[in-house]
């Protein structure tokens, strides 16, 4: 039988394991502090940054919520970050992407400061993420790991194939699975869009996780028998629903759970582990920023 990962499960319970840490703050008077920046009027974006804000209100995190004109000068979203890196109540934030085209992500990240980069994205987090000394792993990475944990996957010497090499979970998820720790040990490959012989990568695969955009990539046939399918891609896909779209993750899951010994669904698998990371990160920002110790899960 393969086993369904349950994502929002596993969230959940995550959740319910910052409670301690999130009161011992509010009880040193450093009540935890997240912010959403949305540029723009995205609406898969603005979604995003609701259910962010929700989280926040549900585990007793202050939820702040900033917007800027999608037309204005790149310079507003620049005095918006400034704001917040002065703001003591805000221990971290995000800047939802993507940003209207006339203005640069990188230089955006630039300017956020490094301790109050809870999604991981700055340089400095990246530099110590990659030296194995991370402040903040990136939220859906690190969700990725604790699906694994939550599967009692064997990680020590295990064969990784990840399809996809963004800077934000691709590259990432590598880092941290080659990393000499109890939750890394891995060896893993990383495919991309130039990748030959894919399949070939994917099938011997003792893990494989798709983070590639394309819907449905990773069919049954690329998966080895007993493998654990970890499926990272959300795409919106026509259909003849109320809203006119799908969703549809980068697994073909049918096919691939023929062969998986454990797989996750789309919804309800890696989605909701990210939004639980924010949180995690967002309370390890606040205990590092008020010099508050907790114990985070
Ligand atoms: P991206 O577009 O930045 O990167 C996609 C990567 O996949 C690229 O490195 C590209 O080289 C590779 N790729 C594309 N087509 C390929 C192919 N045919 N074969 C092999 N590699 C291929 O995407 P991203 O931001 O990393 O997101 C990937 C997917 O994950 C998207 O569907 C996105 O919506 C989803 N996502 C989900 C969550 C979540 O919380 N569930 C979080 C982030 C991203």
């Amino acid at each position: 039988m393969t086993e369904i990962i349950d994502g929002k499960a596993v969230a959940s319970q995550l959740r319910e394991d910052l409670q301690d840490a999130i009161e011992t703050l509010a009880d040193a008077g450093a009540r935890p502090g997240l912010a959403t920046v949305l540029m723009g009027e995205d609406p898969a974006s603005q979604t995003y940054v609701n259910m962010k804000q929700r989280d926040c209100e549900e585990v007793g995190i202050d939820g702040i919520h900033v917007e800027i004109d999608g037309d204005a000068p790149a310079e507003e979203l620049y005095d918006a970050i400034a704001d917040l890196n002065a703001d003591d109540d805000v221990h971290g934030y995000i800047v939802q992407s993507p940003v209207p085209d006339h203005v640069d992500y990188r230089d955006v990240i630039d300017r956020v400061d490094p301790a109050k980069d809870v999604d991981g994205f700055h340089p400095e987090n990246v530099g110590r993420l990659v030296a194995g000394d991370a402040r903040f792993r990136p939220c859906t990475p690190h969700g990725v790991q604790k699906l694994l944990e939550s599967v009692d996957v064997d990680l020590e010497g295990a064969d990784v194939t990840i399809v996809g090499r963004s800077d934000i979970v691709g590259k990432p998820l590598a880092n941290l699975l080659i990393q000499k720790a109890d939750d890394g040990n891995a060896t893993v490959t990383v495919c991309h869009s130039r990748t030959e012989k894919l399949v070939e990568k994917t099938r011997r695969a003792d893990i494989v996780v798709a983070a590639a955009g394309v819907p449905e990539l990773v069919d049954g046939s690329m998966v080895g028998e007993g493998a654990v399918v970890i499926d990272v891609g959300v795409n919106r896909v026509e259909a003849d629903t109320e809203k006119g779209y799908e969703l549809v993750g980068d697994v073909e899951f049918e096919s691939a759970k023929a062969k998986a010994s454990a797989i996750t669904p789309v919804p309800g698998g890696v989605g909701p582990m990210t939004r639980a990371m924010l949180l995690y990160n967002t309370v390890k920002a606040a205990s590092l920023q008020e010099n508050v110790d907790v114990d985070l899960p």
